[in-house]
């Protein structure tokens, strides 16, 4: 069976990267019916930081992706907290001792910095520990000399296939011996992740390219157990540009930062799934379910991508215009009820006219901001060529509509329509002759997200002919 394995450090943010990867790894597992893990990686206590891993399951939740074993679900092997693991990878650490695969180093961070000063190993510790005889290391133990567990690279080359980028092989003497057992006791990640992917069966590891060069590493301790090496599928970052990756630093890097600014969750996985996946066919608009249908691993891409802030707003609005409206309206409402003040406006209506005309609700208020007030705007607005209307003969179509707008008592949209296109007929105009000075009139905008007699029945009679009086003033003046 496939399984997978989610495993972020609880750094307390989600960055868009991670998530992608949570993403990758959770379609794998789902198209082959198999399992999606969650590990969290906590070994490094200088960085932790508190209520981050609420973070994670709340990003993954949102997502809409759900681990299948872990630490609030139980399982065949329990809580997967790394930090809570600690006697399991140390048993492991001194049996690779015992076999001659790793060593004590009781250097002190002096001695590994003056090496580094000297540069004379380049960065590369120099085995110092490693001729420590028998005695010596038994002596340094019975006196609690801090120590760590390194890990002995063997002589030769070592190569293995990576999904993604093929055929990798490195020399093994540009690998240091690594730390396994840090001098606290617990793992480091390049060991934890080891031990943790072999007993949770582990049979596909997906994750950032920034780990290729030292898998080499982690196959030797495959191989120094004894244990199956999992399949390898490495991906690229997700860059600001060419040259920059997205991060913390550069903003909107993170999952909840996009979700503030009114990315509908569906929308940004979706949007980062494509971003360095192509599927077979030439489509965009993914749900989760489809996307578990469609992922195949051949469409991962070896370059990095590229993040489009542009992209994602498009296809946030697909996801607006495609939303069910009382389920939008529960969304937009908050910001609708903040962007009008003015008492007696339906803001359900309002919502109807703008939803198909954002890429997150905060585009609302500047559509429509009219609405409370007329702004100041020029009379240089009347004009339109495709309507046939100036600054001069809008005069003359509003005297003639405000009397019969004055006159009539059926104030919703299809009477409305029809008053006007019947006065424009009558009267040998153009449809757009009446209704571009009344959209204007009521408006002061170029554009509305309604037609004029939309925004007559938004704002109301008495409100409406306020407008174009003060319209029909402005130009005369
Ligand atoms: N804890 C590592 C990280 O957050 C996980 C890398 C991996 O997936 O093996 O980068």
């Amino acid at each position: 069976m496939v399984r997978t394995r989610f495993a972020p450090s609880p750094t307390g943010y989600m960055h868009i990267g991670n998530l992608r990867t949570a993403l990758y790894e959770y379609f794998i597992a789902k198209h082959n019916g198999g399992k999606f893990i969650l590990r969290i990686e906590d070994t490094d206590q200088e960085r932790y930081v508190d209520g981050a891993v609420d973070i994670i399951y709340k990003t993954l939740e949102m997502a809409g992706i759900k681990h299948d074993e872990g630490p609030d679900v139980g399982g065949d092997y329990g809580p997967y907290i790394q930090s809570e693991r600690k006697n399991d990878y140390m048993k492991y650490a001194l049996e690779l001792v015992e076999k001659g695969e790793a060593y004590y180093c009781f250097c002190t961070k002096e001695r590994l910095e003056s090496l580094r000063a000297e540069g004379e190993t380049g960065v590369k510790y120099d085995r110092h520990c490693l001729s420590l005889s028998k005695e010596e290391i038994e002596e340094n133990l019975k006196n609690n000399v801090p120590f760590v567990i390194r890990q002995k690279i063997r002589e030769g080359v070592t190569s293995f296939h990576d999904e993604v980028y093929g055929d990798v092989t490195v020399n093994n003497e540009d690998m240091e011996d690594q730390i396994l057992i840090k001098s606290d006791g617990l793992p480091t990640y390049n060991f934890a992740n080891v031990i943790d992917d072999h007993l949770m069966n582990i049979t596909h590891v997906i994750r950032g390219n920034e780990y290729l060069s030292s898998t080499p590493k982690y196959n030797l301790l495959y191989e120094a157990f004894g244990w199956e090496i999992p399949t390898y599928i490495h991906v690229a970052p997700v860059m600001k540009d060419q040259h920059t990756k997205l991060s913390k630093r550069n903003g909107d890097a993170s999952f909840q930062d996009l979700v503030a600014k009114g990315y509908l969750p569906k929308a940004i996985v979706n949007y980062i799934t494509l971003l360095g996946w192509a599927p077979s066919e030439n489509r965009e608009i993914f749900t989760i379910d489809e996307l578990i249908e469609a992922f195949d691993v051949k469409g991962i891409s070896k370059s990095p991508a590229i993040f489009d802030p542009e992209k994602l707003k498009w296809m946030n609005g697909e996801y607006i215009k495609a939303m069910d409206f009382e389920e939008f309206y529960k969304m937009a409402e908050p910001v609708l009820k903040e962007a009008v003040k003015t008492e007696g406006i339906d803001l359900k209506m309002v919502g109807e006219m703008v939803k198909s005309r954002i890429s997150t609700i905060y585009d609302i208020p500047s559509l429509i901001d009219f609405i409370d007030g007329l702004p100041e705007y020029d009379k240089s607005l009347y004009t339109h060529k495709k309507m046939k209307t100036n600054e001069e003969n809008s005069i003359g179509f509003l005297k003639l509509i405000i009397p019969i707008l004055e006159n009539t008592e059926k104030w919703d949209n299809d009477s409305l329509y029809a008053l006007m296109v019947s006065t424009a007929k009558e009267n040998g105009l153009k449809n757009g002759q009446i209704l571009w000075p009344i959209r204007t009139a009521l408006s002061g905008k170029p554009t509305t997200p309604c037609g004029a007699t939309e925004l007559c029945v938004l704002l109301g009679k008495n409100e409406s002919l306020k407008r174009l009086n003060e319209g029909l003033r402005l130009l005369e003046g």
